[in-house]
């Protein structure tokens, strides 16, 4: 669940490749990206999103991808074969850089589930991607403060909305990881407050944000919220904030980015 819209990217389908891949804390994969279409990637900063299409098996094609993926495009790479299909799932960027373009995701490692997942964790370089659409779902209203809220598929976008924030911002950020050795140094205003925030492993996410957050002394409710993460964190965030706290539903913006159990 979510109330961010995806927009289609002007520079339609980009298709690059694996640089590199490094194991940067026991359950992130940090994947560089370089060369082939990157160039024409249009880096817009903060928690830049796209949709990335994962050769998930040997025989994977991207050549036949659609350029375009509005409703015509999707229909079309839903009548692809089915073996040489790639999967599409969600990533942040976590850096770009521009000499040479390179562009990092940071991929939670969360066990051989799933696709993109066990795909990072053992991905070799000179492995041809594609990037599909793209766009931010930071898009703060006029407020007194900011409140992030994430899990560890969240870190990626608020590492960069933290570094990419106004010096003079204020707030807290809450980000919850089921291993504090998974945490990162983040780049950010003096007046944004991190809290780093562990569950156990077998506690559903959102068992220590949710609290921290009720907990939490308020300011103001004029705040610009922004919650991402295991669905039931973004959505209970998101209730939270509305129900309780009396935050108007337009400043609050929020994006299940896994559903525990179930495959995107
Ligand atoms: C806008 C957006 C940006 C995102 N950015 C990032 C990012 O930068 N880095 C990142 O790691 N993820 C990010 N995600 C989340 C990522 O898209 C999902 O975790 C996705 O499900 C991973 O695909 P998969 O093929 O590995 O697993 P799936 O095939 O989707 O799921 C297989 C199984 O694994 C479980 N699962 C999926 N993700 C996780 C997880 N993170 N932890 C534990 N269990 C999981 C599912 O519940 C399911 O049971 C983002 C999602 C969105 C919507």
């Amino acid at each position: 669940m979510s109330n961010i819209t995806i927009t289609h990217a002007p520079s339609g389908l980009v298709r690059t490749s694996v640089v590199r891949s490094e194991r940067i804390s026991p359950h992130v994969v940090r994947v560089t990206f370089g060369g082939g279409d990157l160039a024409a990637f249009e880096y817009q900063g903060f928690d830049q999103r796209f949709r990335l299409a994962v050769p998930a098996h040997d025989q994977a094609r991207l050549d036949n991808l659609p350029e375009k993926f509005g409703v015509g495009g999707y229909l079309r790479y839903l009548t692809l074969p089915r073996g040489t299909r790639p999967v599409i799932r969600n990533y942040t960027v976590r850096a770009f850089r521009p000499d040479p373009v390179e562009l990092d995701v940071d991929f939670v490692v969360h066990g051989t589930e799933g696709v993109a997942g066990p795909w990072a964790a053992s991905v070799d370089p000179g492995v041809e991607v594609a990037f599909i659409d793209q766009g931010r779902g930071w898009k703060p209203v006029p407020a007194d403060w900011l409140l992030l809220v994430a899990d560890e598929s969240g870190l990626p976008a608020v590492a960069g909305i933290l570094r990419d924030l106004p010096g003079d911002a204020t707030g807290h950020a809450f980000i919850e990881l089921f291993d504090a050795a998974d945490r990162q140094d983040l780049e950010r205003p003096a007046g944004v407050e991190l809290h780093w925030l562990e569950r156990s492993p077998a506690e559903a996410p959102g068992s220590a944000a949710l609290p921290a957050l009720r907990a939490l002394e308020f300011p103001s409710t004029s705040v610009y919220a922004f919650a991402v993460g295991e669905s039931a964190l973004a959505t209970g965030a998101r209730r939270h904030l509305v129900n309780d706290r009396g935050v108007a539903k337009a400043n609050v913006t929020f994006c299940g980015y896994w559903r525990a159990g179930r495959a995107s």
